[in-house]
């Protein structure tokens, strides 16, 4: 443990309706905005995995067997004490892992959106029905699959886990949480929060821990499916592993999401759009904007009030009253890998044309933080241009034309979003159509999907073949039943057309 640690928040496990704290080896959790350790992550093996999935495993039939409506009443409930823990949640998002409290709070919102979306099960899981010939009728019914698995980044520690657990549970299965190991703290106030909401024992599980952990679910045989979101490298292994043992697996990765500006842009509403698309959440989101695809004339137009934009964007502590306008980032390490990306982009020839790195906060000097940074005169092939940076740094890449844009941009091994800003109808269509991502954006900076549309990222963006949220969410998590009936005897019938 590390000796600057004051008083630590405990992180237990819920395993069996129970919390427990297991005697085992820890990871520091850091408050990312003063360097400090705030908790210890326990890193979760087999003894605790194996008793998380025996008890979501016993919990499944009764909680398959409780219908809908009475499932979908308990995320009613949920979403009441939600609204009612929001400070709490926010304020445990912020500490640990730095996010602004504005940007805690939408962040929320938009879980809270999932929790909405999951209180509608009943209309949803609602199958199909038809005569399909005399006598014979035939039905769908939507049925859970059993013990599902959640196992989620640092960098949404509320939104992402409620991007699963709501709705796998309202569609009747039984679910285990593996929060990112780097923000475990916000995760037990969720689960807290449903147990209060009346979730029967053993139907929500959490266990905290890293690699062991993930390797024990991924492969026990009485897990039926794994959400994943995180990086690319762990998704695709992710769901390599798992479906190699018989599981179904949605697994989101990285991105490098580009945003195409045309000359005839509205640049002040643009510079607006493309500075939250690259600094919000110090870019430490899948949808960031993080390069600026200028086309012609766009670069001039748009640099010199961007530049003053970045540098006006207030970099500091999230954990006190007054709010800073960008927070830090995770850890120092990936503070280094950050500004060590932006170094090496100088190297090869790109001009850092507002510079963040070795930014200093007077009053947080152990903080993880980097300053707004904007990279110009990126060319395809530089490790910038390639590598996910998840920092506050936005690339600038010069375009001559639209077409030169959409080839660069579908160059890219990623697919989860891009974006265009133009007032030009034909440019957006043409964008909009050709271009290889799945979430799309015109005149929309980070056009992330809300909880009733799939999140449709592509290529290495995304393995697996239904998306996280909206109707294929609830596909992933149920399997479907097709039932013929035919009924002998014809006298109800007979008396039926009389
Ligand atoms: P990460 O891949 O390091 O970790 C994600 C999860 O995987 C964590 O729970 C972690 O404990 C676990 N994990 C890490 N290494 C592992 C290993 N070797 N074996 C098994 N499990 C392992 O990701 P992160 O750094 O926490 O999050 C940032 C990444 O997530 C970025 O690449 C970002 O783009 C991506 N992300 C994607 C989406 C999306 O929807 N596409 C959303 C949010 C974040």
């Amino acid at each position: 443990m590390s000796a600057t640690m004051t008083a630590l928040t405990p992180c237990p496990m819920f395993l069996d309706g129970k919390w427990i704290q297991p005697n085992i080896s820890s990871t520091p959790v850091f408050n990312p905005s003063t360097g400090e350790v705030i908790a210890e992550c326990p890193a979760g093996g087999a003894a605790e995995v194996n008793a998380a999935v025996e008890s979501a495993h016993a919990a499944f039939p009764a909680w398959r067997d409780t219908p809908p409506m009475e499932r979908a009443r308990v995320f009613f409930k949920y979403r009441q004490l939600v609204e009612a823990n929001f400070d709490r949640l926010c304020k445990c998002v912020s500490r640990e892992h730095g996010k602004t409290l504005v940007e805690a709070r939408g962040s929320i919102f938009r879980g809270i959106e999932n929790i909405e979306y999951a209180c509608g099960i009943p209309s949803l899981l609602m199958g199909d029905t038809l005569e399909i010939a005399r006598g014979v009728d035939c039905e769908t019914m939507n049925q859970p699959l059993g013990v599902c698995v959640g196992i989620t980044p640092f960098n949404f520690p509320a939104m992402v886990p409620l991007w699963m657990f709501p709705v796998a549970l309202a569609c009747g299965n039984t679910f285990i949480l593996k929060p990112s190991e780097k923000v475990p703290l916000t995760a037990n106030i969720l689960v807290e929060l449903l147990q209060e909401a009346g979730l029967p024992k053993g139907v929500l599980n959490l266990v905290h821990g890293g690699r062991e952990c993930v390797d024990t679910l991924l492969r026990h045989p009485k897990v039926k499916a794994i959400s994943f979101v995180g990086s690319t490298p762990i998704a695709k292994y992710i769901y390599e592993t798992g479906t190699q043992h018989g599981k179904r697996v949605q697994a989101n990765g990285g991105a490098k999401n580009y945003i195409v500006i045309m000359p005839d842009a509205d640049m002040p509403k643009t510079v607006e759009a493309l500075s939250t698309a690259a600094f919000g959440c110090a870019g430490e989101r899948c949808m960031a904007g993080s390069t600026a695809l200028t086309v012609g004339a766009a670069a001039d137009k748009l640099l010199p009030s961007l530049v003053e934009a970045a540098r006006n964007i207030r970099v500091g502590p999230t954990d006190r009253t007054a709010q800073p306008d960008m927070g830090p980032v995770i850890t120092a390490a990936h503070r280094d890998k950050v500004t060590s990306l932006v170094s090496g982009g100088e190297k090869e020839g790109a001009k850092v044309i507002c510079d963040g790195r070795g930014v200093k906060i007077a009053d947080a000097p152990k903080g993880f933080y980097v300053g707004a940074t904007i990279v110009d005169h990126v060319v395809d092939g530089m490790n910038i241009a390639k590598e996910e940076v998840f920092g506050p740094v936005l690339n600038v890449m010069r375009m001559d034309d639209l077409n030169m844009a959409i080839e660069l941009a579908n160059r890219s091994n990623y697919g989860n979003g891009a974006a265009i800003f133009t007032q030009n109808g034909n440019a957006a269509r043409e964008f909009k159509q050709r271009v290889k991502a799945g979430m799309v954006g015109i005149n929309v900076g980070v056009p992330a999907t809300m909880a009733m549309f799939p999140f449709t990222g592509w290529d290495e963006s995304f393995y697996g073949d239904l998306h996280i949220q909206g109707r294929e969410g609830v596909q992933f998590f149920t399997q479907q039943k097709v039932v013929s009936t035919r009924w002998f005897g014809g006298n109800v019938g007979d008396v039926w057309r009389k």
